[in-house]
């Protein structure tokens, strides 16, 4: 078995680093700031390497999983990205949310080093990412998906494949534009009960027994009743930067999508007042804190 790359090794991305680590995939480490690639080395074993092009060189599957197309574009293109070191042995797989545009644009450049590309974003969070049990949207070439599906299979309780490359990112979008609305009706649901004088983990305990009882509500349940206790797993700057991809995507497409407007104005409103680094489900403590008696 040959190693696996990972590359971008912020909360996802070491997740992820640890369900291959599970699965018994052998790692190449690599981040921007090498200090994160060099502790979860001490943590998993695996090898650091300096540059993107060099985890393509070490490793024929190589995942990227980073915070926006900006940081995709940069891994991707340059002297010293997955491009420059790619060749017929790699597959090169996106998993951030990005939109459709930012892996297409790249494919003409990965096709000519005679490398496989997909994009292959995942819903789920931090947790679901350590047990391998994410869900992966895949866009690209069905032989591109066989070849690297070993390796996703360590990362995903389901693979989606949805079509050609660009597929996964649009339905990721579309996956999170539930994600936001149901986040921003949690948000309010606790902050009505609990100024009509429910205690809010009561109130908790109610909606995830009831019809809208999802995985989302039981996973965020310590974000939304501790959230000073609990540690981030979405911070409120990326669920921002996902719902101005979810506009311009609705937009391009001649699209009106009234929710995810409204979700963006208060997540952009409480990231403004809280900190964009804390996590999405602050936005209930934010409607609580602007209560106006
Ligand atoms: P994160 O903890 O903020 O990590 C972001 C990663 O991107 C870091 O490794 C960071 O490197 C890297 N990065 C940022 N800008 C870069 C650039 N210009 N060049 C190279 N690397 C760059 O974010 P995350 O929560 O892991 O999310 C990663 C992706 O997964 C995002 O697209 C997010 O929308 C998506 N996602 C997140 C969740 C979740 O629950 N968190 C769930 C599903 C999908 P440094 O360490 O050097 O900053």
């Amino acid at each position: 078995m040959t190693a696996t790359g990972i590359l971008g090794l912020g909360r996802m991305g070491s997740a992820m680093a640890r369900a291959l680590t599970a699965a018994g995939h052998e790692l190449v480490l690599w981040n921007r700031t090498p200090d994160a690639a060099h502790a979860l080395a001490d943590e998993l074993g695996g090898r650091v390497v300096p540059t993107p092009a060099a985890a393509a060189g070490a490793a024929d599957i190589c995942i990227s999983m980073l915070a926006d197309a900006t940081a995709v574009d940069a891994v991707y293109a340059g002297p010293e990205g997955l491009i420059a070191g790619a060749g017929t042995s790699n597959v090169l797989v996106d998993a951030s949310t990005v939109p459709p545009s930012t892996l297409r644009a790249h494919e003409p450049a990965v096709r000519a080093t005679g490398a496989g590309i997909l994009d292959a974003p995942v819903s789920g969070s931090v947790a679901t990412a350590t047990s391998g049990a994410l869900t992966l949207m895949v866009g690209g070439d069905e032989r591109d998906l066989e070849r690297a599906r070993p390796i996703l299979q360590a990362l995903a309780g389901t693979i989606f494949h949805l079509g050609p490359l660009g597929s996964g990112a649009a339905m990721k979008l579309a996956v999170n534009t539930v994600i936001f609305g149901l986040n921003q009706a949690i948000a309010e649901a606790l902050v009505l009960a609990e100024a009509a004088g429910i205690e809010r983990s009561r109130a908790y305990d109610v909606l995830a027994a009831s019809a809208v009882g999802a995985p989302f509500v039981g996973y965020k349940r310590a974000a939304f009743l501790e959230p000073d206790a609990t540690r981030v797993a979405f911070a409120l700057d990326l669920a921002a930067k996902d719902l101005r991809l979810i506009g311009e995507l609705a937009a391009n497409l001649g699209l009106d999508l009234p929710q995810a407007a409204a979700d963006l104005a208060v997540i952009e409103a409480a990231a403004a007042s809280r900190g964009g680094d804390r996590d999405f489900a602050s936005v209930a403590g934010y409607l609580s804190e602007r209560r106006h008696r």
